[in-house]
C-alpha cells in the first residue's frame, strides 16, 4: 500500500494556509488600482481564500481513505472503462480553470476498483495547480499503483480558458492528452479498443 502514497504526490500541511492567502488577495486588489473596502470587494479576499482550500483539496488527501475498502479481488480480464469523467483544474501557469473530460481504462490483474472511485482519483489530481499532460499521467500511475492492472489507458481532453480568454488562437484551447501504460502501451489492438470506445458521441465539452 506504499507506493498509492507515493503516487498520491501530496504536499506537505493540512491545507490552504487562509489568512495568507487572504492578503496576498487583497494587496493583488489594491495592485489592480481597486478599492479594496469597496461594497462588492469586502468579503472577496475571505472567500478567494476558501475557495482556493477547496480548489486546491487534492494535495491533501487521504489516498487510502479515499480507496477505503473499494479495492476488489476478481477474476476478470476484460477491458473496464469509465468515460467522459467531468473535471475542473488549475492551470498552473496562469491560475486559470481547466475544464472537460477524463476517460479511464484498465485490464484487471485479479482486482477491480470501486467505479465511483475513479472520478475521486481524478479529483485529487484536478484539484490542483496542474497541468493537463501531468495530470494525466498521474491518474495513470496512481491506479497502475493501487490495482497493479495488466495496464492502464487515460485520455483527457481539457478546454483551457487561459487560452480562450486571452485570445490567443482558440484551436490552442482544446487540448488532448494521453498516457497508455503496460498493456495499453505494448498492444496496440488494447489501446485501439480503449480509443474506439471512448471516440464518439460524448457531446460538446462544455454543456
Ligand atoms: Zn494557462
Amino acid at each position: 500500500m506504499h507506493n498509492i502514497e507515493a503516487a498520491a504526490e501530496l504536499l506537505d500541511g493540512i491545507g490552504v494556509a487562509r489568512p495568507e492567502v487572504e492578503q496576498a488577495v487583497r494587496r493583488l486588489l489594491e495592485a489592480f488600482g481597486e478599492d479594496v473596502s469597496r461594497q462588492g470587494l469586502e468579503g472577496t479576499p475571505e472567500r478567494v481564500a476558501r475557495m482556493y482550500d477547496e480548489l486546491l483539496a487534492g494535495y491533501h488527501v487521504d489516498p487510502h481513505a479515499m480507496i477505503n475498502d473499494a479495492l476488489f479481488d476478481v477474476e476478470y480480464d476484460e477491458m473496464v472503462i469509465v468515460r467522459d469523467i467531468e473535471f475542473y483544474s488549475l492551470c498552473e501557469h496562469h491560475m486559470l480553470p481547466f475544464l472537460g473530460r477524463a476517460h479511464v481504462a484498465y485490464t484487471p490483474s485479479n482486482k477491480v476498483i470501486g467505479l465511483s472511485k475513479v472520478p475521486r482519483i481524478v479529483d485529487l489530481f484536478a484539484r490542483r495547480l496542474q497541468v493537463q499532460e501531468r495530470m494525466t499521467r498521474q491518474i495513470a500511475d496512481f491506479l497502475t499503483a493501487a490495482i497493479h492492472p495488466h495496464g492502464v489507458g487515460v485520455v483527457v481532453e481539457g478546454l483551457h480558458l487561459c487560452a480562450m480568454m486571452r485570445g490567443v488562437k482558440k484551436a490552442n484551447a482544446r487540448m488532448v492528452t494521453s498516457a497508455m501504460c503496460g498493456s495499453f502501451e505494448t498492444n496496440s489492438q488494447t489501446r485501439q479498443e480503449f480509443l474506439a470506445l471512448i471516440a464518439g458521441n460524448s457531446g460538446p465539452i462544455l454543456t
